[in-house]
């Protein structure tokens, strides 16, 4: 990564599905380098004035809207490679790194972060690759799982379950936390993932007895790295921290229904406040252009709150923005390349954690 950009945003467009190619099957979606192209959306709106192509620039653009053609489809490692490059090195240095990924519904967020047993996404990749990289410092790695769902935090992997709620506490130097938050070593993939089975388990139950409520939530997957150096001829010891943040969102589409609808719905509670904030918050630090702004709102939501660090401060962040190639979504796919390119205006000041 360059010093500069501290934020690298990524597209990735899926392949149509059956029901989508049965209706049109020519996309309206076309990557060329690191531009993104949206075809005209006359057919789906006949009776309107004919727009032109848009384009977006990205730092990647993945083309996997055909996974019959091995040779142009952009495949889980090519991702991996891509997005990974020098991030594990970042971690070891110290730096903060965030991944989130951002898109509607069925756009490819879960195929791309975790995969399947066949294609892993990048939680595995990325988790193989962390624990494998050498140190020349005792490392310890622990995990932590939760849930942000209408401004509550919840554990995924709290062994005894509680009804208390967690309180997001801010630490001067480490930034944002959940305070209770459990923690639990792990020192290989398999450890990691019998812990996120457990936690997705935890999901997929209050899915099935509260659908709306889980398809609004965010999943924040954390491995917390400390690093101890100890000099032999000095004495003295010093640690190194960094914490790796790997965000499922919600769908997307609850933003735009959101922006649609106005204030009014802040006060209902059936809006997703987080998106909404995490939407202005890039607005306001896209638009600064790297200065460094007096006030940023962090604090307006949870999730904005616990990724502080990833977007205004020292951090490493990478946005895989999701998108369909299909026709249908339109109007959902043109929302997510506008927030993903706001996004990649973000200039923050990275800075590494010492104690
Ligand atoms: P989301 O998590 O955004 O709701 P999913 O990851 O569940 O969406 O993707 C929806 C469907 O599309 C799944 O059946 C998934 O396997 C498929 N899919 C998504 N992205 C890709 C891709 N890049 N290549 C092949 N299949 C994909």
């Amino acid at each position: 990564m360059s010093e500069m950009s501290n934020v690298r945003v990524a597209v990735r467009v899926r392949p149509m599905n059956q029901r989508e190619k049965e209706k049109h099957p020519v996309g309206v979606i076309s990557m060329s380098g690191n531009k993104t192209i949206l075809q005209s959306n006359a057919t789906v709106s006949p009776g309107k004035v004919q727009k032109g192509p848009k384009e977006f620039a990205f730092d990647h653009c993945f083309w996997s809207a055909d996974d019959s053609d091995p040779d142009t489809y952009a495949g889980q490692e090519e991702v991996f490679k891509t997005l990974g490059e020098g991030t594990i090195e970042n971690i070891y240095q110290g730096y903060n790194v965030c991944i989130f990924a951002y898109g509607q519904t069925g756009s490819g967020k879960t195929y791309s972060m975790m995969g399947t047993d066949d294609e892993p996404g990048l939680i595995p990749r990325f988790c193989r690759a962390l624990l494998n990289r050498k140190s020349e410092g005792t490392v310890r790695v622990e995990l932590s799982y939760m849930e942000i769902y209408n401004e509550k935090v919840r554990d995924l992997l709290k062994l005894k379950k509680s009804k208390k709620e967690l309180s997001v506490r801010e630490h001067n130097i480490l930034g944002p936390y959940v305070e209770g938050l459990s923690q639990h070593a792990v020192s290989t993939w398999e450890d990691i993932k019998l812990l996120l089975l457990a936690g997705n388990t935890c999901r997929t139950t209050a899915a099935t007895k509260m659908n709306e409520e889980s398809s609004r939530s965010h999943a924040i997957f954390t491995l917390t790295i400390t690093q101890m150096f100890h000099n032999q001829a000095s004495g003295t010891s010093k640690e190194l921290h960094s914490k790796f943040n790997l965000v499922d969102l919600a769908g997307s589409e609850r933003a735009s229904k959101t922006g649609a609808q106005g204030k009014q719905l802040v006060e209902s509670g059936n809006i997703n406040k987080s998106l909404t904030s995490l939407g202005r918050i890039i607005s306001s630090l896209a638009e600064c252009k790297g200065r460094r702004l007096s006030y940023v709102s962090y604090r307006d939501s949870v999730l904005t709150w616990l990724l502080k660090n990833s977007l205004g401060g020292n951090s490493k962040t990478v946005m895989l923005a999701t998108i369909s190639p299909a026709e249908d979504n339109y109007g959902e796919t043109h929302s997510t390349l506008v927030y993903a390119e706001r996004a990649r205006k973000i200039v923050n000041q990275a800075t590494v954690n010492e104690d």
